[in-house]
């Protein structure tokens, strides 16, 4: 299923024809009181509600895709986290490229590990990427990004699989420059998941997918998962033992060689194999 929110937090499912509203199915939600849980209570719920949703789009007229303004898929995910080098080609550039290291430590990622985006960063498609510090170097990254559907912790790799709520690609923007990384990945919309979620179920492996984004047309990065240095499902459980994973936590898997600068005006097409594509206009704020 490939379950998408647009336009007013309208929820969707998409379909041959176009997106099908399925938002009064959300109806069957449990009302919160504040405090609120750590974690997005669609992803939390989408097994349960998967038959009726299934059925308020059998139900729905269709909209055009193209009409909808595509929010992001998960509306209140607890965290982003994300792998910072983990293709061996992007490794390398980055360590070629002073405009993408400037000075910092760049290591494998068995050594730095993983860092977290602000949640307030995270954005659809449709909303676009306003850039901030435009005197500076603004790369888009394509990555492959996976959403946690079960709470888990201390979780095998063997076991990581069945915790995972579905994918959807990510553009990990980036500032360089000297600061912490999640500074410089952290200004709102600098985090951009779409254009839908495709469940886990229509994927049988994450690591053999092929990911790439055009900016304006021209060819930017072309890559596979499966030259992932830690696949999917060792992320996963690495994450897992530093914090618990919750529904609606989205891990950005790392993004292959090919990082370069957009500016306002871009636009940027990002496509993933069994995902489908999106654009993404780049705006200066
Ligand atoms: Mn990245």
């Amino acid at each position: 299923m490939k379950l998408c929110r647009y336009d007013e937090n309208r929820v969707g499912v998409v379909l041959e024809d176009g997106i099908h509203d399925v938002t009064s199915a959300l109806d069957a939600l449990s009302a919160q009181r504040y405090p609120l849980p750590p974690h997005d209570l669609l992803i939390a719920g989408l097994a349960g509600l998967r038959p009726a949703l299934e059925a308020a789009a059998r139900k729905s007229r269709p909209t055009p895709v193209e009409q909808a303004r595509l929010l992001s898929p998960v509306a209140n995910p607890g965290k982003v986290i994300a792998a910072p080098v983990n293709y061996k080609k992007h490794l390398e550039e980055a360590l070629a490229d002073k405009g993408i290291h400037h000075g910092n430590l760049i290591g494998e990622i068995h050594k730095v590990g993983m860092f977290l985006k602000a949640t307030s960063s995270v954005v659809g498609c449709g909303e676009g990427v306003a850039l901030v510090h435009t005197d500076r170097r603004n790369d888009h990254e394509v990555e492959l990004a996976v959403v946690i559907g079960k709470r888990v912790r201390n979780i095998t790799a063997a076991d990581a699989p069945a915790c995972i709520a579905g994918y959807c690609i990510g553009l990990d923007m980036t500032i360089r420059g000297p600061e912490e990384r999640s500074m410089r990945k952290s200004p709102d919309s600098y985090c951009v998941l779409g254009p839908w979620l495709v469940t886990a179920d229509e994927i049988a492996d994450p690591g053999q997918l092929s990911i790439s984004i055009t900016v304006n047309g021209a060819a930017r990065q072309s890559a596979h998962t499966s030259d992932l240095i830690l696949p999917v499902p060792e992320l996963i459980a690495w994450a897992s033992s530093f914090y618990t994973l919750h529904p609606g936590d989205v891990l950005l898997t790392g993004t292959p060689q090919g990082v370069g600068p957009v500016k306002a005006g871009d636009v940027m097409l990002a496509s993933l194999e069994k995902v489908g594509e999106m654009r993404v206009t780049c705006r200066a704020l």
